[in-house]
């Protein structure tokens, strides 16, 4: 049977990171994703046939194939059940993969080449250093080479201001807020969202040149819409929007080192116990989710990085030792969400114009950073998600005053909101949540698919995370009234609205600070769930990215 060097499992916000660094030390990895692939010649029509096996070169992706399958259609992309995006199989004839969440909410995760980053925000900001200083194994100094490569390779750049930013930036100056000119924040103030997507293209406002050619040249169109897939530039490795499909995949792929199996669930990590080393990973058994075949792949060393709530779920159906933490610990931000409307004589002084249009530029530009509480951001999403997310709340139908509603909209309500949907502004609660133990991972007892037991899926904010995310909801009615608002709404998210997870594998307890696991030797991680906590509230991708980039030295440095 070859062996590889390195198997990883997962392609996402993590496992892509790791893949391309281990791939430029020369090393040979196997990538093993269990969705689909899109932009790559060798699965023209990804959903409905099996198309190759394995790609292992730049030149099999295809930039007209890619946009050809990755639009901007809310449904087609993002409908979480048969949307391109879904948690899944790549065979639409199949059911999604399902989660047993026992509490109101929703788990939003993709499966395929990129993971979840296809459809993330791209917004990358760092820790704050005093959620990981004297807290984490190892020191916020330490992460920053790593955070500056990482920002380096993607590339990280500060968003531009489109009307929403700038309608933010107005509520929270005049709330008394101050601008943070630094990545490393320390104290509460707001900024421009540091993302992964390509400055704006100098030619957005020549009118000479057609938006079909805009969007295939290089750059941000700033035309919104970007969680449903950005499917500008002129090739796979220069799309605007810097998913890991394509960024670090492409990378990878340059190397000529890695290879990855995109339709290959990895059901068990396959272990032995050497005289020296005690119990260590030496491989996997996959399932083919097109034919449903197994098969065993050795190597030397192998990593997770399948997310977190799949990194656990895997560990346990492998029977790998007890460990009290795995699955244990789940983090989340504890989010919530707030929209504000606003009127044409309020906006046309601010804006010198009388609409926000919240879908234009990107969907996340500004932020309000507030280190021991968490985060704010603005969002415009497309009106059918933003509709669909008034339909959320852990309050039901409950309204307070007609200047401030709190609960779920229906009905009349909801026209009237989405008749005003271009006067809104809405803001993103990202709350620094507790680490508890009783939250997190398990497996049912009762219910498994073809990979094995379900993961029970559980998460109740503690006392004090509850008391942060009011103290986050309060700074955003107080902006989105300076800002002019006439009426607010407040949906009071469910717990259970799954976005960020984080901390279900935590360094310190599951894995040492180099990411390998304490129980199992050769068995490395290099997802979401390394997470000591939940960060102090901003966006977790880079982190994990900076920390997959130091786990792949540490990794090449012990083992080769
Ligand atoms: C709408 C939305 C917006 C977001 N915006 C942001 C943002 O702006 N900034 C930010 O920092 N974060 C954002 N996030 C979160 C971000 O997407 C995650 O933090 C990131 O993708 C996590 O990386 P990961 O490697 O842990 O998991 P994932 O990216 O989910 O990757 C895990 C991969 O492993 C694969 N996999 C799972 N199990 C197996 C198995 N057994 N065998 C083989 N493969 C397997 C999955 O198919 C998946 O591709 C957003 C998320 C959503 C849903
Ligand atoms: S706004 Fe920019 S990043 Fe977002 S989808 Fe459009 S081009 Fe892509």
């Amino acid at each position: 049977m070859a062996k590889e060097d390195v198997i990883v499992i997962g392609s996402g916000g993590g496992g892509a990171v790791i893949a391309k660094e281990l791939g430029e030390m020369g090393l040979k990895v196997l990538v093993l994703e269990a969705g689909p692939w899109y932009g790559n010649k060798k699965w023209q029509n990804p959903n409905l046939q099996p198309g190759a096996k394995i790609s292992s070169t730049f030149d099999d992706l295809d930039v007209s194939l890619y946009k050809q399958l990755v639009n901007k259609y809310e449904q087609n992309m993002n409908d979480l059940v048969s949307g391109r995006f879904r948690w899944g199989p790549a065979d639409r004839s199949r059911s999604q993969w399902f989660r047993n969440i026992k509490q109101k909410g929703m788990i939003w995760q993709s499966s395929g080449v990129g993971g979840t980053t296809q459809v993330y925000t791209a917004n990358c900001p760092r820790a704050f250093p005093m959620a990981v200083d004297h807290v984490w194994p190892l020191s916020y100094l330490e992460l920053i080479p790593y955070y500056e490569k990482v920002e380096d390779t993607l590339p990280v750049n500060f968003a531009p201001t489109t009307a929403k930013e700038e309608l933010f930036y107005y509520g929270a100056k005049k709330a008394g807020w101050h601008l943070i000119p630094t990545l490393d924040v320390t104290v509460p103030g707001f900024r421009p969202q540091p993302n992964a997507i390509l400055p704006p293209n100098n030619n957005i406002l020549n009118p000479h040149v057609r938006l079909e050619e805009l969007s295939w040249m290089e750059g941000c169109t700033l035309a919104g819409h970007c969680v449903n897939g950005c499917p500008h530039g002129p090739s796979m490795d220069k799309i605007a929007k810097r998913s890991t499909n394509v960024s670090y995949v492409p990378l990878a792929l340059k190397t000529s080192n890695v290879t990855i199996r995109p339709n290959a669930f990895v059901l068990k990590i396959v272990t032995d116990i050497d005289s020296s080393e005690g119990l260590r990973a030496i491989g996997v058994v996959i399932r083919d989710t097109w034919t449903g075949e197994k098969e065993e792949l050795q190597a030397k060393v192998v990593v997770m990085a399948a997310g977190s709530i799949e990194s656990p779920r895997l560990w346990m159906n492998s029977g790998l030792p007890h460990n009290p933490w795995v699955g244990k610990g789940l983090v989340n931000h504890y989010m919530d969400w707030l929209t504000g409307i606003f009127a044409e004589k309020e906006l046309m002084p601010i804006l010198g114009s009388s609409d926000v249009n919240p879908f234009v530029g990107h969907t996340c530009g500004a932020r309000l950073d507030y280190p021991g509480l968490g985060t704010l951001q603005t969002v415009g999403m497309s009106p059918g998600l933003t509709a669909s997310f008034f339909g959320m709340s852990e309050s039901g139908y409950d309204f307070l005053t007609s200047s401030m509603t709190k609960g779920r909209l229906y009905g009349d309500e909801l026209k009237e909101v989405m008749t005003n949907y271009r006067r809104t502004l809405s803001v993103l609660v990202s709350t620094d949540d507790e680490v508890d133990p009783q939250n997190g991972i398990t497996l049912d007892p009762l219910i498994s698919d073809e990979h094995g037991s379900v993961p029970v899926v559980a998460y109740k904010p503690t006392k004090r995370s509850k008391r942060k995310r009011s103290e986050l909801v309060k700074i955003a009615v107080d902006i989105l009234y300076k800002a002019g608002a006439k009426k607010i709404i407040w949906s009071n998210w469910p717990a259970g609205n799954m976005i960020h997870m984080e901390s279900t594998m935590r360094m310190g307890f599951v894995v040492d600070e180099n990411c390998e696991s304490y129980d199992v030797k050769r068995l490395y991680i290099a997802d979401n769930s390394v997470h000591y906590n939940s960060l102090g509230g901003p966006n977790p991708t880079l982190t994990t990215q900076a920390l997959a980039t130091r786990t792949a030295e540490k990794l090449f440095n012990k083992y080769f």
